[in-house]
């Protein structure tokens, strides 16, 4: 049985019937952009969520450097973002003009609280902190470093849907929340779309104007802005979604605690969850020295896997312009070449999941 890294298929029809109204309505309605659905998605999230108001957005992308952007932070301003991110992570501040000033990840793949502080200069505007594979940063810490130096906190959520830590979920504890509803991610879209978590309604305001060419009235533009709404179709079918995103995500919590409890195999590395955060499970990533003989093995079993991410953002050619050079961040460039995702995906079967485990567990390195 083949089995891939991923089956956003399979999350289509376990509600087939449910996108399937929602997607005819829409399209019957004769509206498809910014109407009803978009609000009551934006009504849903934010309750979803715990934050005040939520704008959605073309995609996470978008959300990113639209928050950097209305938080005033640009050229000569740097922004300390974690060594091991997706690189989307750093062009939201880098779109802007600002800096990105690479910390090291800590043993759970996310930002290194003790290692922020030491990279704080006269320049520094924010943190930008990625909730890596789903689950929660060490908010806390972060949020107290953050206070302490008065410096605006942006979070982006883009695999973290419904991850907590203490109780409270990402996207609430910073200035911004970033969201992204790419079709892989936990709470995902049919096509691209994305939004932002804020606490204060003028801020909000400022998004609704800026995504929508800077104008509340038509024809009257207050800022130059961009076209970057999430359109009626893709709002309505992630109401569906969100409707169901608890269980979806209590049956990858399923899918992940059993990887953690039956795969062994000394070469390898299982992940671990921080006391005080939950995990929404984006990925399962696990860890080997000797990665591409693990992958080869997989693959002859037909068994795929992903890697996330096998360049880190300070050594692609996108950022040459910043001067990294290999070695400059040793644990962020190890985790690159040892992290490897396995399948995991709603609607995954037991066969399926006993198929990749017991190769997991015959390998030998
Ligand atoms: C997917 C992702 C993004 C970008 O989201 P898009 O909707 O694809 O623009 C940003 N950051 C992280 C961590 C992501 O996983």
């Amino acid at each position: 049985m083949k089995i891939m890294p991923n089956r956003m298929d399979r999350g289509f029809y376990l509600y087939q019937q449910e996108f399937e109204d929602k997607a005819l309505e829409v399209l019957r309605s004769g509206w498809y952009v910014l109407g009803k659905e978009v609000e009551a998605f934006e009504q849903e999230f934010a309750a979803y969520t715990g934050g005040g108001y939520c704008v959605g957005l073309a995609s996470g992308l978008d959300a990113l450097w639209i928050a950097f952007r209305l938080l005033g932070i640009g050229a000569g301003d740097e922004v300390i973002v974690q060594g091991n991110t997706y690189i989307a992570s750093v062009m939201g501040v880098t779109i802007n003009g600002a800096t990105p000033v690479f910390v090291e990840p800590d043993a759970y793949y996310n930002m290194d609280s003790a290692r922020i502080e030491a990279k704080i200069t006269e320049r520094t505007r924010a943190i930008l902190v990625t909730h890596l594979y789903g689950q929660a940063s060490h908010m806390d810490e972060i949020m107290r470093i953050a206070g302490k130096y008065r410096l605006k906190v942006v979070e982006d959520c883009a695999q973290s849907h419904g991850a907590c830590y203490q109780g409270q979920m990402t996207g609430t504890f910073g200035d911004v929340g970033c969201f992204s509803f790419y079709p892989s991610k936990n709470l995902g879209a049919f096509g691209d779309g994305g939004a932002v978590v804020v606490k204060e309604e003028s801020l909000a305001r400022e998004f609704r104007i800026f995504r929508n060419y800077g104008s509340e009235k038509r024809y009257h533009n207050k800022v130059v802005g961009a076209n970057s709404r999430l359109d009626e179709l893709q709002a309505g079918l992630l109401r569906v979604r969100l409707s169901h995103l608890e269980e979806l995500t209590k049956e990858k919590e399923k899918i992940a605690n059993r990887y953690l409890r039956e795969i062994r195999n000394p070469d390898v590395i299982l992940p671990e969850v921080r006391e005080k955060a939950t995990s929404v499970w984006h990925q399962f990533v696990i860890r080997c020295e000797n990665r591409a003989g693990l992958i080869d093995y997989l693959n002859a079993r037909e068994i795929g896997t992903i890697i996330h991410y096998p360049i880190p953002p300070h050594l692609s050619e996108a950022y040459r312009y910043l001067g990294h050079k290999d070695g400059d961040f040793p644990i962020t460039e190890q985790y690159a070449n040892e992290v490897l995702s396995i399948p995991m995906y709603n609607g995954m079967t037991d066969e399926e999941q006993q198929i990749v485990i017991d190769a997991i567990n015959q390998w030998r390195a």
